[in-house]
């Protein structure tokens, strides 16, 4: 008797929590539930934007290197190089050189030769660098497109300048409005890249566009900062 008792409830609860569930499921559009899980899938905690070494690690006039900061690892990539292979800004991050070659190649299958210009530089390199901007064209127009020693993303390994071989390569605005400069602009993040130091958004980064300054980031964030048309420092609210 007791047992009976209890049957007709609880077969009363299953239906109803059958119901519910089939209606709540029926009231959730599935693509739209499949768009924002896309949205918000980004997770932005993958790597540290602090910590020296980081593929996220961010560096700006804010951000500096600690003192002397040397990446552990630096070899050349086996691109089109513009000075001799033994130079050290012929290098960037041993992990970075397979995704600079495979840009490179992308690149040349459509026609276009790119030029490793600049990749490595020491803090002494960097501020025999910046001194010579400084003496040639004073501090104010220097900080505006060259780093003080030791707040230089091309201290870190992870950064590059590319031009088009063929050029005088003289890293100009200019280069952004190129078949070349476009290319970068368009495909850099499939490989891991962003254009570092976007137009418009001086006051944010820093520095003046500089179509020609690529970071590597990984495809992940690099698509996404493409995506939103956002710098690393938005990105991650700083
Ligand atoms: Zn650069």
């Amino acid at each position: 008797m007791k047992v009976k008792k209890l049957v007709l409830p609880s077969i009363i609860i299953i239906v109803l929590f059958a119901g519910l569930f089939l209606l709540s499921n029926r009231s959730t559009n599935p693509s739209k539930k499949a768009v924002s899980s896309r949205a918000t899938s980004f997770d932005k905690m993958q790597y540290s934007i602090d910590a020296p070494g980081s593929i996220w690690w961010i560096v700006n006039k804010k951000r500096t290197l600690p003192d002397g900061y040397v990446p552990q690892n630096l070899s050349v990539p086996k691109v089109q190089l513009r000075l001799d292979t033994t130079a050290e800004q012929m290098k960037i991050r041993s992990d970075i050189t397979a995704p600079v070659e495979a840009m490179f190649t992308a690149a040349r299958e459509k026609n276009i030769s790119l030029l490793f210009a600049s990749g490595y530089r020491s803090e002494s390199y960097q501020r025999q660098l910046y001194n010579s901007y400084v003496a040639k064209d004073g501090q104010a127009a220097a900080d505006r497109y060259s780093a003080k020693p030791g707040t230089s993303e091309h201290q870190t390994g992870l950064a590059f300048d590319v031009c088009e071989a063929g050029t005088n390569c003289d890293l100009e605005i200019s280069f952004g409005a190129t078949k070349a400069g476009k290319w970068i602009a368009q495909n850099a993040s499939k490989f891991g890249f962003i254009v570092r130091y976007q137009k418009g958004k001086e006051s944010i980064t820093g520095y003046q566009y500089e179509p020609w300054h690529l970071r590597y980031v990984g495809t992940s964030l690099a698509s996404e900062l493409q995506k939103k048309n956002q710098t690393m420092e938005e990105m991650f609210g700083l």
